[in-house]
């Protein structure tokens, strides 16, 4: 089956509107690099389009119609966004589900120590990275501290220009023979990816005069206390925004791509309807890197809680209908697949992997080893689809995630088809995936955002 490049189908001034599509698709991750932050900006893009939030119409008592848009924040780091339908929500929602956690390096909970007039913060990483990728970069710190009277502070230091930046350093050429011998997965071990941020001491007598004066800076800049990483989320991650890639400015390189690209197409394809036959739902959530658990992972009873209120809201609630509700949705549970990468075809089969400016990725199943742990799409369901794509003139293509045996991952596919309901995989295939940075194609993550709007539309 071969397939055109999706980039031919456009002309000068279509392809100016991929260009100017992928524009925002660069603010948004170049300024949203936590999960915190992506609920942030969703939160703020979402009541532009006219969205509320669910918390307040539940206080106030009033009820929910067709046309209505909601947002529900699960504590800052998950979200869930609802277009409510005409038809009674029992007939199933049309859901469009996507992570917006990626792989970092977390600061753990007692973090700060001085080693030869240098201070350092030790480290914890969060998902699957390799691990010699993150030394010697320049880093920024991003996150959250609770001070013990709840006040929260948002922390980002190494973004603007005028920043410093912090990052872990890596043994010189000359004395990394010994390095160089051990393999890839020991070359930098988990224990050794040590922050440094600092290095001048104060003026007192204390052993410790480069940590303290990193002390007072934390206290007078930022109103940290050293007892504070005690109620933190610190996440070190790439410093800098996402750039175009490519001499012809095809492609974007930017960090956490896995899988806020498909996080930020969900949520436009959302926004372009103000009304639809069934409810639609864009569900947007942590946790995936490390198992999808926790209150604000896919395992959460977060999502169904949400649908249970808005039935409430709706006048209809009963334990059976949601389930029916849920039994009968439809979902594009929408994750990175991996880009075909010529430099390295031995881990690929060619006929089945995803390839740049091919559009959309379809993944029936992902998993590993005789598709263990994957959620395997019925194809009934995958006709739909297929044809819902055709009519829409949507470039897509079908993908395995590399060689049967070679490896394989997993989404948050499975957890929804627990319910009973049509789910499948798609998404945007990206290069370098779980690097600082990330590859994707421009066309490809244009055409997934019309997938997911044709999806909406027509399933
Ligand atoms: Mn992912
Ligand atoms: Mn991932």
């Amino acid at each position: 089956m071969k397939q055109k490049n999706a980039w031919l189908k456009y002309d000068e001034s279509q392809t100016k509107e991929i260009f100017s599509f992928n524009e925002g698709y660069k603010n948004f991750i170049s300024d949203c690099k936590t999960e915190r932050e992506c609920v942030y900006e969703i939160i703020k893009q979402a009541e532009k389009e006219g969205y509320t939030n669910l918390v307040s119409i539940i206080k106030e008592k009033r009820k929910l119609k067709p046309g209505d848009k909601v947002y529900y924040n699960n504590m800052d780091k998950a979200i869930a966004l609802f277009l409510i339908g005409e038809k009674p929500l029992e007939e199933g929602l049309k859901i469009l589900g996507a992570h917006i956690d990626s792989p970092r390096i977390d600061i753990k909970q007692n973090p700060l120590y001085e080693d030869t007039d240098m201070t350092l913060l030790d480290t914890h990483y969060y998902g699957g990275i390799k691990k010699y990728q993150w030394v010697t970069l320049p880093l920024a710190l991003h996150g959250v501290v609770v001070k013990k009277d709840g006040t929260k502070l948002n922390i980002v230091i190494g973004e603007d220009e005028n920043d410093p930046v912090i990052g872990i350093t890596d043994l010189l050429i000359h004395l990394a023979g010994a390095q160089m011998e051990k393999k890839a997965a020991k070359v930098i071990e988990g224990e050794d990816l040590n922050v440094l941020i600092g290095s001048m001491p104060i003026d007192v007598d204390d052993k410790d005069a480069v940590k303290a004066n990193i002390i007072n800076i934390l206290k007078d800049k930022y109103n940290i206390e050293e007892q504070d990483f005690i109620s933190a989320e610190l996440e070190v991650v790439p410093a800098g925004k996402a750039r175009d890639y490519g001499i012809d400015r095809s492609m974007v390189m930017g960090y956490g791509q896995d899988d806020r690209v498909c996080a930020y197409t969900s949520m436009k394809a959302l926004f372009e309807l103000d009304k639809t036959d069934r409810t639609c739902a864009c569900i947007l959530v942590d946790k995936e890197e490390i198992g999808s658990v926790g209150a604000s992972g896919m395992h959460s009873k977060f999502f169904e809680n949400a649908v249970a209120e808005i039935m409430d809201l709706l006048g209809d609630y009963s334990e059976l209908k949601l389930r029916r509700t849920l039994q009968n949705s439809h979902m594009l549970s929408s994750d990175v697949s991996a880009a075909f990468d010529p430099n390295y075809p031995a881990v690929m089969e060619k006929k089945n992997s995803a390839y740049f400016g091919k559009g959309m990725v379809f993944n029936k199943y992902t998993g590993s080893r005789g598709k263990y742990n994957s959620n395997d799409a019925n194809p009934e369901y995958i006709a739909k689809l297929r044809k819902i794509m055709e009519d829409n003139d949507i470039s897509f293509q079908t993908a395995e995630l590399g060689k049967v045996d070679e490896g394989g991952g997993g989404t948050i596919a499975y957890i929804m088809a627990n319910y009973n309901m049509e789910v499948v995989d798609s998404g945007v295939a990206v290069l370098n995936m779980h690097a600082p940075w990330e590859i994707t194609s421009k066309v490809d993550v244009y055409e997934t955002m019309k997938g997911y709007v044709a999806f909406l539309k027509e399933i």
